[in-house]
């Protein structure tokens, strides 16, 4: 595609590099809206941008490999491709319809207690945030909060002034900030010691206020860790917006497998996406593959697994959740790959879906 005399022109550039395979989506970078741009610098070298859906893109050397390749074929007298990256987080912009500046909204939920869903869901927030989105984490585990433990939190949130959707001057519930990671939990608002106890209709009304009355501001993902098994959170949720999906945690064994498909049945039900499985826990006491083996039977994308390791736990307990996410944690990598799949799986529910419509965003 080059012009008369055989130069190497913008168009021509456009076209070679928009019909690049995305292998993660399977389908042409230009369909996917993925070149930003596309031109010959002034000395004459092809300079292309691509525009993620994510921040977590995994694999940003392999994408740049396969447009160089398809430039060098298209103009092998021009010289390497210089290919840049810039990324925007589409969404379903579900938290409109509840006045929210939210791009994605995703569950983590699981079947039982105490196969590391909140661990995870800590970790997914984290990842995304370390990986330079914005970032929010609601604790909607209303029955046994851990996520302010897990991440060292202690604070009470502060009344904020916000703005509502006419622009008008309203209170809201300030979001404890980890980092930059905005944290909202019950267990601010209540002593640990108390038991909570909550029924139906309050349980719904409670949710709704976390999330309305938190001061969240514009974030690409909203990560709610969700209490195990029951459905009441999960319809609540959805009555109240689109989710981006749900992602649900389990551990290897056959018996934690069973719970992992009722949850993942529960989702289902209430039309909740499934964005995928993780395995966590896996190794030599609970074994391993067995939730990759599930996912496959389920036709539910598998996210990865997480080992056994001490290290988590140890972090967990200190309130350490970043130290996981440092080179040091034999962890580390599973985690920051759990994050980019389930990243990737929010932009496959996304992009080619239409827009739901939703109400004045704030
Ligand atoms: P849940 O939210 O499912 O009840 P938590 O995230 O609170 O589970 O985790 C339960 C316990 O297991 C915590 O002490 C946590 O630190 C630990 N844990 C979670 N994942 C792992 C792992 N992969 N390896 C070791 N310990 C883990």
């Amino acid at each position: 595609m080059s012009d008369a005399n055989g130069a190497v022109t913008d168009a021509g550039l456009r076209s070679a590099v928009g019909a690049v395979i995305n292998t993660e989506f399977g389908r042409r970078l230009d369909e996917l809206g993925m070149v930003a741009s596309a031109k010959l610098s002034a000395a004459g070298t092809p300079e292309i941008t691509l525009d993620l859906p994510t921040p977590a893109y995994p694999n940003r050397e392999g994408l740049k490999t396969a447009v160089q390749a398809a430039v060098r074929a298209a103009f092998p007298a021009a010289p390497e491709a210089a290919v840049g990256f810039t990324w925007r987080v589409r969404g379903t912009d579900a938290g409109g319809r509840i006045g929210l500046k939210v791009h994605n909204v995703i569950a983590v939920g699981s079947g039982k207690g105490g196969v590391g869903k909140s661990t995870m869901a800590a970790s997914i927030a984290w990842g995304l945030k370390q990986a330079g989105a914005r970032v929010g984490l609601m604790d909607a585990d209303i029955y046994g909060p851990s996520i302010p433990h897990l991440l060292g939190l202690n604070e009470k949130p502060q009344v904020v002034e916000d703005y509502g959707p006419n622009g008008e001057s309203i209170r809201r519930m300030g979001a404890v900030e980890l980092d930059g990671l905005k944290v909202m939990s019950i267990g601010f608002l209540v002593d640990p010691n108390d038991p909570i106890v909550v029924r139906g209709p309050i349980l719904h009304r409670t949710i709704q206020q976390f999330l309305q009355e938190t001061a969240w501001g514009e974030l690409d993902y909203l990560i709610i860790d969700m209490p195990p098994g029951t459905g009441d959170i999960a319809l609540t949720l959805s009555q109240l917006m689109g989710l981006s999906g749900a992602v649900v945690v389990c551990t290897p064994q056959k018996v934690a497998l069973l719970d992992a498909v009722k949850a993942i049945a529960m989702f289902r039900k209430v039309n909740i996406p499934v964005l995928g499985l993780i395995e966590n826990m896996s190794g030599e006491i609970f074994g391993r593959g067995g939730a990759k083996a599930k996912a496959e039977e389920l036709g539910v994308p598998f996210l990865g697994e997480v080992p056994i390791d001490a290290t988590l736990r140890v972090n967990g307990d200190a309130g350490q959740i970043a130290a996981n996410f440092t080179e040091g944690c034999p962890s580390h990598a599973a985690l920051q790959h759990v994050c980019e799949r389930v990243a990737i799986q929010i932009a496959k529910e996304v992009i080619g879906r239409p827009k739901l419509p939703s109400l004045e965003i704030l």
